[in-house]
């Protein structure tokens, strides 16, 4: 069976200071930073230990885990495991990357994320540039923000063709049909985060073949639906694993609407669901 895992523990810090982000040079006292740490060290042994599952992993922290040895480390072991298909982290690139030559590059993956006013471009597209070397697969996105458009052009024009970029529709933001056509230009899929997914009622992969996992072992069916169907230490998530509609009214963030069945959005990015890559790219 396959099972996707969003992990996140209790890391909340960033060396960033993106305006649109509550975790805007946030710092994590010593304590935090030593039970995210013992936290993610039990999540890792347990991946490492359940071998009848065919797992993918995705690391989402609220703030910056790179900047961390221990999500280094971590994607660099259980990307060695031949029962861990993908092991993938959402980052902001700001780290060096050089440690993923460490890395099974089957099996680990990036999902970066460029934040202008916060590095500068010719930096980034250096740290993608080294990923490519480096045979690591990842894609790149932005927030789709007006004042972002022109660095997000210069970003597209600048990838090699084989690397995805990808657009967030930025929060709270209503897009004229002239801007939806700009940033459309830029991400084909676009469309997809414009304008939120009704989802109530509607069949999710979320809680049958995809979980969200706190680091306290919390399992539930996505970060988005805060009931718990189990724990993931105790082995209660497995007998909660099965069907079941979005209780939810609406699906808006990518790694939860993936998962929504009628988008049939696992097809569009199959072999690179979890770092968002389509199966098809570049598009033809
Ligand atoms: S890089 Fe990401 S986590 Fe850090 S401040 Fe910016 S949006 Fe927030
Ligand atoms: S549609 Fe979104 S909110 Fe609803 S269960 Fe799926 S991932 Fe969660």
């Amino acid at each position: 069976m396959n099972l996707s895992i969003l992990y996140r523990g209790p890391l909340a810090s960033c060396n960033y200071d993106c305006p649109y982000c509550p975790f805007a040079k946030r710092r994590d006292p010593p304590e935090l930073l030593r039970a995210d740490r013992a936290a993610l060290a039990r999540f890792t042994d347990w991946v490492a230990a359940t071998t009848d599952l065919r797992l993918s992993v995705l690391f989402t922290p609220w703030g910056e885990g790179l900047t961390r040895r221990w999500y280094r480390e971590a994607m660099v072991s259980l990307s060695h495991l031949p029962h861990v298909q993908r092991v993938v982290i959402q980052t902001n690139l700001a780290a060096r990357v050089d440690w993923l030559a460490d890395a099974d590059r089957a099996a680990a993956a990036l999902w970066t994320t460029y934040h202008p006013g916060q590095v500068d471009r010719a930096r980034f597209l250096s740290r993608c540039a080294r990923l490519s070397e480096l045979g690591i697969r990842h894609s790149v996105g932005v927030v789709g923000l007006p004042a972002h458009l022109d660095e997000a052009r210069a970003l597209r024009a600048a990838l090699p063709d084989a690397v995805y970029l990808w657009v967030n529709a930025a929060e709270g933001h209503r897009y004229t049909a002239e801007e939806e056509a700009a940033w459309t230009a830029l991400d084909p899929h676009f469309g997809f985060s414009v304008r939120p997914h009704l989802s109530l009622g509607r069949p999710c992969h979320a809680g049958e073949t995809a979980v969200s996992v706190l680091g306290d072992g919390t399992v539930r069916r996505c970060h988005f639906v805060p009931t718990p169907i189990g724990n993931l230490y105790d082995g209660s998530w497995r007998a909660a694993l099965r069907p079941r509609p979005c209780p939810a009214a609406v699906c808006d963030c990518h790694i939860g609407y993936v998962h929504l069945k009628p988008l049939g959005l696992r097809d569009v990015f199959a072999g690179g669901v979890l770092e968002r890559i389509p199966a098809v790219w570049p598009a033809p």
